[in-house]
């Protein structure tokens, strides 16, 4: 078999191909154009943005998608905030059925050393705890603490007496996970972290439209431009969107322009050097514009 056999697999070492189809070890692939979202396109449902709008930090979706996305993580956190709460009345009332079987054993004990006679085991015969431990806690609290002990472990032991199959609450294996509190806020999950988001801060975007044409399959295909320097917005392009108007321009146009007269230049409104967005884009598939234009997996070849 010659050296450049196809599945030559003779060789002492991995050839390119044997390492692919293996699909171990680390990885890397470069993307291409058709993986990445386009400039123009919502990061939720990833088509062409119908009324856009972008959040404060430049990701660009559908005003009907970011609102659909809003309400549906408010229901969750109304749901999860319902959960945590009766979570915690049943830890309160647990808490306080413990108290009251405390309560109760030590008056039973004092019953006892009152209407008889007879030695009472002490209260300390039926803990754990050690001679020294049992001293450190002060005298007012000891048979309270004692008492609990006792509680606590009746409790336990009715439990695991009553194992049933049948009703949730006593199967052996019904042991309900801690909620925790969850973040109160609905979240942007477009960038590699996400970020509170706020309906009121969302911003309209204005794209000046270059050229409007129908596709053979009947699809409405727009085409956007800056409208200062008439250059067709692409995904290599650096787009910024004015805060307080919507309108789109190129970042060369924001450097040599926008950033003198701190105006827009369509409409003429006030816009602060902070008040100019980035548009967040994925890239073109060249490394040089984007810095998500390789996926890799990490991973360890031979162990
Ligand atoms: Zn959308
Ligand atoms: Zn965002
Ligand atoms: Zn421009
Ligand atoms: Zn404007």
């Amino acid at each position: 078999m010659s050296r450049h056999s196809k599945n030559n697999t003779a060789l002492g070492f991995f050839t390119y191909a044997e390492r692919q189809k293996l699909n171990y070890g680390t990885q890397k692939l470069r993307l291409g154009r058709e993986s990445l979202r386009d400039f123009d396109a919502c990061f939720l449902c990833l088509q062409k943005a119908r009324s856009p709008v972008i959040c404060p930090k430049g990701h660009l979706m559908c005003k009907e998608c970011i609102y659909e996305s809003i309400l549906t993580q408010k229901k969750e956190i109304a749901r999860q905030t319902k959960l945590y709460e009766l979570q915690q009345d049943e830890i309160k009332n647990e808490k306080i059925k413990k108290d009251q079987m405390a309560k109760d054993i030590l008056i039973k004990q004092f019953e006892k050393t009152q209407n008889s006679y007879l030695e009472v085991k002490p209260l300390k015969a039926h803990t754990d705890m050690k001679e020294s431990e049992i001293k450190d806690i002060p005298a007012s609290e000891r048979e309270k603490k004692i008492a609990l002990d006792i509680a606590e472990k009746q409790a336990n032991k009715s439990n695991s007496n009553m194992n049933c199959f049948w009703i949730p609450d006593l199967t052996p294996e019904n042991n309900p996970e801690q909620i925790k509190k969850v973040e109160l806020h609905p979240q942007c999950y477009a960038g590699e972290k996400s970020h509170k988001i706020n309906i009121k801060k969302l911003i309209p975007v204005n794209f000046s439209i270059a050229k409007e044409s129908l596709t053979s399959t009947g699809r409405k295909e727009v085409i956007y431009n800056c409208p200062c320097c008439v250059r067709t917005f692409t995904n290599g392009t650096r787009l910024i969107v004015l805060k307080n108007c919507g309108h789109v321009f190129c970042y060369d146009c924001k450097k040599k322009f926008l950033l003198k007269s701190q105006k827009c230049m369509l409409c003429e409104k006030k816009n602060k050097e902070k008040d100019m967005i980035e548009l967040e884009r994925e890239g073109t598939g060249f490394s040089s514009t984007t810095r998500v234009a390789e996926a890799k997996r990490a991973g360890i070849a031979f162990q």
